[in-house]
């Protein structure tokens, strides 16, 4: 007999802090697809879709439904009438027939324009139709996870690794059990502890530090009938109720265990809250670090405006501090967005001197902008493909990008914004890594996935931006008061 799982998408993290609207064409980029144009998408990548081709055939028993498939480079707030589409149309896709299996595949830590729980409403939405058939779900490891979303789901599970290596291990994981629940193999049942504590991700790799230790002590209590049990380190710059680290398990018919476990982990994760806090050099003291760095590449990073943490590569403050210092040294500097000066670079053309204002377009109050001059260097069509190991294969799409040179600093501007993770974005506009001394990058860990192995030293800075160290500064209101004092 064939077996009917449906499957719909939205990955999408927002900070709630960018003024960047996540719209449809930010939503079209990236991921905006159904059907076999999602999977073909997907083929072939380390992603959560790229999962379904093993998962097909491992169990040919399944037939495989893709629905809307929807996910953009995290920014501001999702376009709540763009949300509300998404969800009429996955309701509707649910309704029209029987399934014998739904698997979302979510990010968690969404927010729209209107809406501060937008997926914990899908998960309810999709469960109040399909009634007894499972629900599985696979999150990202930054997903602010609501407690309620245990009681509709049959399985859950979120990445292990940070950088995000296991996207696609963490949905065969979920589509493996999902399935074996639904040929009624598996009667796991879940727990969701919060921790009580929001914690930044500076240092939340998952090869050292706190949450090495944590995903150790994962592993650990996956014993027994404990099947799976999830670490979320939780996205700050969310502001939603659903805010702080969280701890899920599930065990096979044993609510006790899967409790117990989530329990144990929640409360060492609690525990350890201090040890998430960093202190950063600032900007100047950054590069002065990295100069200081043995031969090679070194790479010099601005985390608060990383656009995977929802910044917009428009603050200045590390551009400024490395035109001050002007090192005698092959320089690159990654990125400002900045459309209208791409289009005004495009207008002057190579080999053109212009006038620049770098940063501070869109958020004055993250610092003014660095005016000065430029040599226009060179044009591309913003278009490449992710050499990885993350999000690998992946197609990114800059728009149209110029490279100026500022001061002997080779310096890349882009129209839309997308964080300069892979080699790939320095090799589209004629970079050579290697002939590169100082490199800096508004970016944060996932950056490490690819230049660990290359560079010799990379240091993170703190400066202004929407993603900054310092919760303090920003101004939540969903967030609960004790929640945000608690670390
Ligand atoms: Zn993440």
């Amino acid at each position: 007999m064939t077996r009917h799982l449906a499957v719909a998408r939205l990955w999408y993290e927002a900070n709630s802090f960018s003024p960047v609207i996540a719209d449809r064409a930010a939503f079209e980029r990236r991921e905006w697809r159904t059907g076999k144009a999602a999977l073909d998408a997907a083929s072939g990548t380390n992603s959560e879709l790229g999962a379904l081709g093993d998962f097909k055939q491992a169990r040919p028993d399944w037939e495989v439904t893709v629905l809307r498939c929807a996910s953009a480079s995290p920014a501001g707030p999702m376009d709540d009438d763009l949300f509300t589409e998404f969800y009429d149309e996955v309701i509707a896709s649910i309704a029209a027939r029987q399934w014998d299996a739904v698997y979302l595949s979510l990010h968690g830590a969404g927010v729209t324009t209107r809406r501060v729980r937008p997926e914990l409403g899908l998960i309810a939405g999709v469960k109040s139709l399909i009634g007894e058939t499972p629900l599985g779900i696979s999150f990202d490891l930054h997903g602010n996870i609501a407690p309620e979303v245990v009681r509709y789901v049959a399985y859950a599970s979120g990445y292990r690794s940070y950088p995000h290596v296991d996207m696609r291990e963490t949905a065969a994981r979920v589509l493996d059990r999902l399935a074996t629940a639904a040929e009624g193999r598996l009667k796991p049942v879940g727990a969701v502890v919060k921790i009580g504590a929001m914690l930044t991700s500076f240092n939340m790799r998952t090869a050292e530090g706190p949450m090495a230790d944590i995903e150790a002590l994962a592993r650990v209590l996956e014993s027994g009938t404990v099947l799976d049990v999830s670490a979320f380190g939780g996205f700050p710059y969310a502001d939603t109720p659903d805010a702080g680290g969280t701890a899920m398990a599930f065990a096979d018919g044993d609510a006790e265990a899967a409790q117990r476990a989530a329990r144990i982990l929640a409360e060492d994760m609690f525990n350890r809250r201090a040890q998430f806090d960093v202190r950063l050099p600032t900007p100047a003291e950054g590069i002065a670090q990295a100069l200081a760095g043995p031969p090679g590449l070194v790479c010099v990073t601005d985390p608060a405006d990383n656009p995977y943490s929802g910044g917009f590569a428009d603050t200045a403050g590390l551009f400024r501090a490395l035109l001050q210092m002007r090192p005698a040294v092959p320089t690159v500097f990654a990125f400002f967005c900045d459309a209208p000066l791409v289009a005004r670079a495009r207008e002057a053309g190579v080999g053109a001197m212009i006038e620049v204002s770098l940063g501070g377009r869109l958020r004055p109050e993250f610092g003014a902008p660095v005016e000065t001059r430029a040599i226009v260097l060179r044009f591309t069509d913003g278009r490449f493909v992710n050499s990885g190991p993350m999000e690998t294969g992946l197609a990114v799409d800059l728009g149209r990008t110029v490279l100026l040179d500022i001061d002997g600093i080779q310096v890349i501007v882009t129209e839309n914004c997308h964080p300069p993770n892979d080699p790939g974005f320095f090799t589209l506009h004629g970079i050579d890594l290697e002939q590169t001394r100082l490199l800096c990058a508004k970016v944060k860990n996932h950056f490490r996935a690819a230049f660990q192995p290359r560079a010799a030293l990379i240091v993170d800075t703190d400066a202004p931006g929407p993603a900054c160290l310092d919760l303090s500064q920003l101004p939540y209101r969903k967030v609960p008061q004790d929640l945000r004092l608690n670390r």
